[in-house]
């Protein structure tokens, strides 16, 4: 009798209606304007991940080392409003873990045309006129509406017509999930107007949990990048990373080439730029592997995007200070931010960004998390 309850439930449990995560909900804090944040825990057998309604920031991810031992593989903050060590404190400097929109990167000038109408949106980077990451009041500084899902949390954000100077009312959407030692990000997006659209996580990696992450070792699955001009605007060109210190086909430590008298690391101060990733964007091919060999812990990215921004923190100046009291300096932590390409609504030859009434904007990246 027994044996056969048990077959049930497992057969039950096959099926993606039994959920394995356990998700909770607690208060994290205010919003500058007082509203309450709150702060989803989702914990599964493997990996525990901490998401506030704020930005839709992953705060905390805890992953097994070879040896079972958990450490805190994402940088952040601990609390909304501490001085110089809270999300709010933040503002635009680090983007810190959050989802960033309407549009992750860079436009140039905050310029664009849509069918023929010219848009000009806000511009945050003001000594170079660029719009960074959706411009001042992004969706990383917004507090999204959230709904528990099976294994997860769905956060949801409206963005109205002419936020920041964007076309277009947009209902965006992100599903967090845990599925064993994946963290699965699930984006979809409807407009009302034309408009254009690239979402993205900016979370800050470090897979030792603290120092330097110039030992660990990266492997990207691109033969191509996008080189920057001064204002870290892609030039257009797609090059061949052969010979270059962005051929990271093979594994490579982070620290082996980043600083080779090499122009565009230059003027990134590190590695700040768009890889463009080998097809097949799909899920069951790895776009990223990155190991750190102490512990073994390995993060491996799936994307459907055909591009991912590989950042090595070069702007961590020390003057933000993370949860565990130590400020955070350059190469601290680096970010994956999968993604269409900087400054895709100026460059017709670059994959669209422009999302029309009608269709949904659909794109899913994985974070999985193993050890070696
Ligand atoms: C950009 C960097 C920028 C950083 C902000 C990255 O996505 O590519 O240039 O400094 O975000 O923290």
């Amino acid at each position: 009798m027994k044996s056969r309850i048990a077959l049930i439930a497992l057969t039950l449990c096959a099926s993606a209606a039994c959920a394995q995560t356990t998700v909770t909900k607690a208060p994290f804090g205010k919003t500058p304007d007082g509203a309450p944040v709150d702060a989803y825990t989702l914990k599964d057998k493997t990996l525990t991940v901490k998401i506030i309604t704020w930005g839709a920031h992953i705060i905390e991810i805890d992953a097994p080392d070879r040896n079972g031992k958990d450490a805190d593989v994402v940088l952040g903050y601990k609390s909304m409003d501490a001085p110089n060590a809270g999300y709010i404190a933040d503002n635009g400097k680090t983007y810190m873990g959050s989802v960033v929109g309407r549009y992750g990167n860079r436009i140039a000038g905050g310029k664009f045309t849509i069918d023929g109408k010219a848009y000009q949106v806000n511009v945050n980077e003001t000594k170079v006129g660029n719009t960074l990451h959706g411009g001042k009041v992004g969706f990383d500084r917004k507090n999204w509406t959230a709904k528990e899902i099976p294994d997860g949390v769905e956060l949801t954000l409206v963005s109205p017509d002419g936020d920041m100077g964007f076309p277009g009312t947009l209902t965006a959407h992100v599903r967090y999930t845990l599925e064993g030692d994946k963290l699965k990000l699930a984006y979809t997006a409807t407009t009302d107007k034309p408009t254009v659209i690239n979402l993205t996580n900016h979370s800050y990696f470090n897979l030792a949990g603290s120092g330097t992450i110039l030992d660990e070792v990266m492997q990207i699955n691109a033969d191509r990048y996008t080189p920057i001009n001064a204002a870290s605007i892609p030039l257009g060109d797609l090059p061949s990373v052969a010979g270059t210190p962005f051929d990271f086909r093979k594994p490579t430590p982070i620290g082996a080439r980043i600083h080779d008298d090499n122009e565009q690391l230059k003027l990134a101060k590190g590695y700040d730029h768009n890889f463009v990733l080998n097809p097949p964007h799909t899920l069951t091919h790895a776009a990223v592997i990155v190991t750190d060999p102490a512990s073994g812990r390995t993060l491996t990215v799936y994307t459907t995007e055909p591009g991912v921004q590989f950042y090595t923190g070069n702007f961590l100046d020390g003057t933000l200070t993370g949860r565990s009291g130590q400020p955070y300096v350059q190469y601290d932590g680096f970010c994956l931010e999968t993604q269409h390409f900087p400054d895709s609504p100026n460059h017709p030859k670059f994959p669209s960004t422009t999302l029309r009434p009608g269709e949904t904007y659909h794109t899913t990246t994985v974070f999985q998390f193993t050890a070696k």
